[in-house]
């Protein structure tokens, strides 16, 4: 595998603001492989944005007192606030464990909670986990090559559950917003753990 480089000037939010056209269209580049942007700059998420979200305490304090891990980033290309547009990028869940809690996406609604998305794996080996307010609830393998219907009305996270970074697209409706406090607050239902193999079970923080 090729790692590019580039010089912090190559990379402004100054530039792809003023290269994506939303009126007139526009081409970006978001590596097949890596899921990373030569062009958008990254938005990264490390442990200790999310520890509140891993049930074991005692993991997450042994993990921060040597390092503060990446657990995810994407490139995200944020569309105009208009339910006619659509925003898309890609996303990068690293692999590893908290005690033996995956790595995963912090997940949320959407602010605008029936609005849908579309996920689609390049690379890795992982689950989305889906969960809306009623309680029902879905685990879907995803894998190279798979699209993923998120539908509306439910919540949404994405766990490496591989060895190697799990690689994916997504796109939703712009003006769909994120909403991250009602999983801040109440997690979700299940979790995944590695237990002789990936395992999803009730999330012990809801007890
Ligand atoms: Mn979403």
């Amino acid at each position: 595998m090729i790692v590019m480089y580039r010089k912090m000037e190559e990379f402004t939010l100054e530039k792809i603001e003023s290269k994506c056209n939303w009126d007139e269209g526009f081409a970006v580049s978001l590596d097949e492989i890596t899921g990373v942007s030569e062009e958008v700059p990254p938005i990264k998420r490390y442990l200790s944005q999310m520890k509140d979200m891993y049930y074991d305490k005692i993991a997450v304090n042994d993990t921060l007192n040597q390092n503060d891990p990446l657990i995810y980033e994407f490139y995200a290309l944020e569309a105009p606030v208009d339910g006619g547009d659509i925003a898309f990028g890609t996303s990068i869940v690293y692999p590893g464990q908290i005690g033996d809690e995956y790595f995963m996406t912090k997940g949320h609604f959407h602010s605008k909670k029936m609005t849908a998305e579309v996920y689609y794996c390049l690379r890795g080996n992982g689950y989305i986990l889906i969960e809306n307010e009623d309680g029902k609830q879905k685990s879907m393998e995803f894998r190279p090559g798979q699209a993923v219907y998120v539908p509306k009305g439910y919540a949404h996270r994405t766990v490496n559950v591989g060895s190697t970074p799990l690689v994916f697209f997504y796109s939703f409706r712009a003006d769909a917003g994120h909403d991250y406090k009602s999983i801040e607050r109440k997690g979700f239902r299940s979790i995944l753990v590695s237990r002789n193999g990936p395992q999803i079970v009730p999330n012990p923080l809801l007890k």
